[in-house]
């Protein structure tokens, strides 16, 4: 296959074979693409038709055309690029293109950067949403985050603080109304770098994790809530997920 990789990436050549009879069989890669090709008819009604498999005399454009492919030949060509290789205007039979785009996913996934939600700690991974125990009497409200005291926290979406100061069990908290009509609240802060009312932004620095009210040791509690208190809360990490975020 490589040799014919090499084949196929010498445009030039080709064409100039191209023009005498039978030549282009010579160097399309029918050897290895025979028995996709003599398979092909029976794969041809396949039901979804997700895929389809090159005959001779195909064309991308024939081919978007015929499976009705969104964005036409461009669009085809696109999605097959790595199969198809540098060249729109050549495709080998026996190659097996896709006719719909199912790489949608990873559109989506490239959109954390700039999905408007950032993890409130850097690095560290969250967890415990919902565990109970003895720290908590209705069951462990929001995640917990293993950092050592003074760890930088950060607001995880653009909002307006709404609390800032002694939250009881949670030591010093703050919590912050976001746009979308959620809440987030960290707790057990060491230092609190913000006041009610404040304007802050996504992935700036709110304050200082830390030890304060309940607790065992060291970490940042988060939480994200339906409502501004205590008990609307949901699970902060299928939420952030939701927004792309893995933390
Ligand atoms: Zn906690």
């Amino acid at each position: 296959m490589p040799a014919q990789g090499k084949n196929r990436r010498s445009l030039s050549r080709r064409l100039a074979l191209i023009g005498t009879t039978g030549a282009a069989a010579v160097v399309l890669p029918l050897t290895a693409a025979a028995g996709a090709h003599a398979a092909a008819p029976e794969a041809a009604p396949q039901k979804a038709a997700t895929t389809y498999t090159v005959m001779k005399g195909d064309t991308l454009a024939k081919i978007a055309r015929t499976h009705h492919v969104d964005g036409g030949w461009k669009k085809l060509f696109e999605i097959n690029k790595k199969a198809v290789g540098a060249d729109p205007g050549v495709i080998k039979p026996g190659l097996k293109l896709s006719l719909k785009a199912a790489a949608a996913a990873p559109a989506v996934q490239s959109a954390p950067a700039d999905s408007g939600w950032t993890a409130p700690v850097v690095g560290v991974k969250g967890g415990g949403y919902g565990n109970s125990g003895s720290l908590w009497s209705h069951g462990h409200t929001g995640a917990d985050f293993p950092v050592p005291t003074g760890t930088s926290v950060k607001a995880v979406s653009n909002g307006t603080v709404v609390a800032a100061g002694d939250g009881g069990a949670y030591g010093n908290q703050i919590v912050i109304k976001h746009g979308d009509g959620h809440y987030s609240q960290y707790g057990h802060l060491s230092s609190i770098g913000v006041s009610v009312g404040q304007t802050v932004t996504e992935g700036q620095q709110i304050g200082l994790s830390g030890a304060t009210g309940n607790v065992t040791g060291p970490h940042l509690h988060f939480e994200v809530r339906t409502g501004p208190d205590y008990g609307s809360d949901i699970d902060p990490l299928a939420f952030l997920a939701q927004h792309g975020v893995n933390a």
